[in-house]
């Protein structure tokens, strides 16, 4: 599956990079205490990070490939310098609090980060990119991440998956809820429109994406 990841970027084929990041989340992130962390599992080259960095956050990014870590300094004009945390290549942008992890998320050991437990997370194209089976494995890595009490958004879509697979997945209120119970959905929008060519190939007509916070 990484190595999917991996040829996607090398190719170009990303069809979920948002150039204007995601409407929802800017809709729905909260006010949090200046400098609070924010962690961002499998960020690809989300603008929405420069955003985070732009509330006074401090937002660290996980992302497998190389290719979108370098695309993200580049098209934003940002400098970094790369060191290494915990053995995972570590790009830290020079003159915005935003750094990217450079490996796989599950790799990540919190114990060896030196800033501890995140005070956040933003998930989008993160739960829903992990299969099915996998997703238990993913929502423990990320809890061993965060503070107990951290704030948490995360974007689900949820469509008839009997008819075409994903990425994204499918992911249903129930399967939501019982990742994290404190969990609300505060919106939600038929994203037909903007979903992969092999929904609609398929007859989709209801791919929804919803927004679920922890308060
Ligand atoms: N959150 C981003 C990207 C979503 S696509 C956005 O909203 O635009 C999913 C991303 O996860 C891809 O960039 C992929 O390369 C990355 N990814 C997949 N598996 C990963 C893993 N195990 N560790 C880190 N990144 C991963």
């Amino acid at each position: 599956m990484l190595e999917q990841w991996l040829t996607r970027w090398r190719e170009g084929r990303i069809g979920w990079h948002e150039t204007d990041g995601n409407t929802l989340m800017k809709r729905h992130w909260p006010r949090l205490v200046r400098d609070s962390s924010v962690l961002v599992p499998f960020c690809g080259k989300a603008v929405d990070m420069l955003w985070l960095a732009s509330q006074g956050l401090q937002v660290t990014g996980v992302e497998i490939s190389e290719v979108a870590v370098e695309q993200f300094f580049s098209e934003n004009d940002l400098e970094f310098v790369l060191t290494d945390a915990s053995g995972i290549g570590c790009y830290q942008a020079k003159t915005a609090p935003i750094r990217i992890l450079r490996g796989n998320y599950f790799d990540i050991d919190p114990g060896r980060l030196e800033d501890g437990a995140f005070d956040a997370l933003y998930d989008r194209g993160a739960l829903v990119a992990v299969a099915p089976g996998e997703r238990p494995r993913y929502v423990e890595q990320t809890r061993r991440l965060l503070a107990p009490e951290a704030y948490r958004l995360v974007i689900s879509m949820t469509y008839d998956d009997s008819r075409v697979s994903g990425p994204p997945y499918s992911v249903k209120p129930g399967e939501m809820l019982g990742y994290w119970d404190d969990l609300e959905c505060v919106t939600s929008r038929n994203a037909i429109g903007d979903s992969p060519e092999k929904f609609r190939r398929a007859g989709i007509e209801e791919v929804i994406e919803s927004v679920w916070t922890s308060v």
